[in-house]
């Protein structure tokens, strides 16, 4: 994206690509979009892509690639062991984060998993600014917990802390005089903090939990899937980082750390992952895993075309220009919702744009599922698929009764570089006219529940037949349009 003034004074993001391989989508109609909505049990996760036309489920794995990175996927030196195509994604990683060693892995919770396996055992507690559902899986399988230390802040919808994902370094030194630093596995600071609204980090911040961990030598991990987004925020929004090129930013961030593992399925724009290691110790304290779980040394899981795709991938991730795409696009959608008085978090983050169902439709109470349910009425009233992530994410408690989240969120991803401004505006649109209709809007329950990780498979009813007047009212709208 380029910052080019306007004749007309609008702020717009300004494309600084291309777009030359293109995908039809198609739009279905309203009654249709109701139909397959019921089909998939008002569960986005379940809805056919066929059906769907702008897909805002997530970042992962559908990132657009270049045509760089499409043409280095024609030169991959395919072999088992010793492939040219491994040791340029290795360099490539040692010259951005100048860490000597390397393990690669399917994809990033694959890195988690080794890294528990090493490091996790019962009683070992693991403190991080915030969890990623993964994560925490892997970390607790080990019998170890998860400590969230992320600032106050980090859980105020609304807000102007430009550093959301930073971590409360008071809450940190408690942690670790409470439980002594030899129950503590690592520290992990997560880039673009996932699940409270891609929130970054300040580099201030990582240099004082660093500081922290040298201290009482705990090894410091970085989750860096969303670091591209998290170093376009560095740059932007921290005096500091200002004169510094986005490779130095990076340089610097990789230095405060001992690991660096990854999704190359959001960072590099690929797929894959992989873990990035300073110490030899460390390194072969992990190394054995690699080919017992994810595939040879050279390859962990990935196919050479993934590799370099990603190898190009990390090299354009250095480009300003390149990651600034998805949080300008964020940031745009963002201002213009609230402009229409629907409620977002704020600030506007990486990853995606993150509606408020909590204030949206505050008359549907959390055991009836307000983001779900949204989610539904989003799909009938654009053919968007966004994802719940509220109370029908979380588990149910042993005894049966709900966990209620702390935020009920939809997520509209923004995968890098795929969709244009004129969709963006469309689903603007679309979701200002749902949020002058909410009321139309009701609750959700469960048909069917499954007991682990029910928002991936369960089903669901409208509590009433609001769908029904949801789509008369969308007619009576829009007449015969799509
Ligand atoms: C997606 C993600 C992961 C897991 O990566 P996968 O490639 O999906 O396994 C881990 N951490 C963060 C922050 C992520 O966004």
């Amino acid at each position: 994206m380029a910052t080019v003034k306007f004749y007309g004074n609008e702020t717009v993001p300004l494309e600084m690509h291309k777009v030359r391989i293109v995908q039809k989508l198609s739009l279905p109609p309203v009654e249709r979009r109701l139909e397959k909505i019921t089909e998939a049990g008002n569960n986005t996760f379940l809805l056919k892509n066929d059906d769907v036309f702008l897909d805002m489920l997530t970042d992962s794995g559908v990132n657009a690639m270049s045509d760089r990175q499409q043409a280095a996927m024609l030169v991959a030196d395919d072999s088992y062991a010793g492939s040219a195509t491994y040791t340029r994604l290795e360099d490539k990683l040692r010259d951005i984060f100048g860490m000597h060693y390397f393990l690669p892995t399917h994809q990033g919770r694959a890195c988690e998993h080794i890294l528990a396996k090493v490091f996790v055992s019962p009683g070992k507690v693991v403190p991080m600014n915030y969890h990623f559902t993964t994560t925490k899986a892997h970390i607790t399988l080990q019998g170890g917990s998860v400590e969230e230390l992320v600032t106050d802040a980090g859980l105020e919808v609304v807000s102007v802390n430009p550093f959301k994902g930073n971590m409360d370094i008071a809450k940190l030194r408690a942690v670790i005089g409470q439980h002594g630093a030899g129950n503590i596995a690592f520290v992990r600071m997560e880039s673009g903090t996932n699940l409270i609204g891609g929130q970054p980090f300040s580099l201030a911040n990582l240099a004082e939990v660093s500081n922290v961990c040298k201290e009482h030598g705990v090894p410091l991990v970085l989750d860096a899937s969303l670091l591209a987004d998290n170093l376009y925020f560095n740059k932007t929004r921290e005096d500091h980082c200002k004169a510094m090129s986005i490779r130095e930013i990076t340089r610097r961030t990789a230095d405060l750390c001992d690991i660096i593992y990854f999704s190359a399925r959001k960072l590099g724009c690929a797929r894959g992952g992989g873990i990035c290691i300073r110490d030899r110790a460390l390194f072969e304290k992990m190394r054995p895993l690699v080919p017992l779980y994810e595939g040879f040394l050279t390859y962990g899981g990935m196919s050479v075309r993934e590799m370099e795709a990603l190898t190009v991938g990390l090299e354009e991730t250095m480009d300003e220009e390149m990651i600034n795409q998805g949080p300008m696009f964020i940031g745009y959608m963002v201002e213009q919702l609230q402009e229409r008085g629907v409620p977002v978090i704020t600030p506007a983050g990486g990853l995606g744009c993150h509606i408020d169902a909590k204030r949206f439709v505050d008359h549907i109470p959390q055991s009836q599922y307000p983001a779900g349910a949204l989610a539904s009425a989003l799909y009938i009233a654009s053919g968007i698929r966004g994802m719940e992530r509220g109370t029908l994410s979380e588990q149910r408690e042993p005894d049966g009764s709900e966990i209620f989240a702390n935020m009920e969120l939809v997520r509209l991803a923004l995968p890098r570089r795929v969709f244009t401004l004129s969709q963006v505006k469309y689903a603007v649109d679309r979701i200002a006219w749902l949020y002058d209709n909410r009321h139309l809007i009701g609750g959700l329950t469960f048909v069917e529940e499954p007991e682990v990780l029910r928002f991936f498979y369960g089903l669901l009813e409208p509590v009433s037949d609001w769908q029904n007047k949801l789509v008369a009212k969308f007619r009576e709208d829009f007449g015969d349009s799509l």
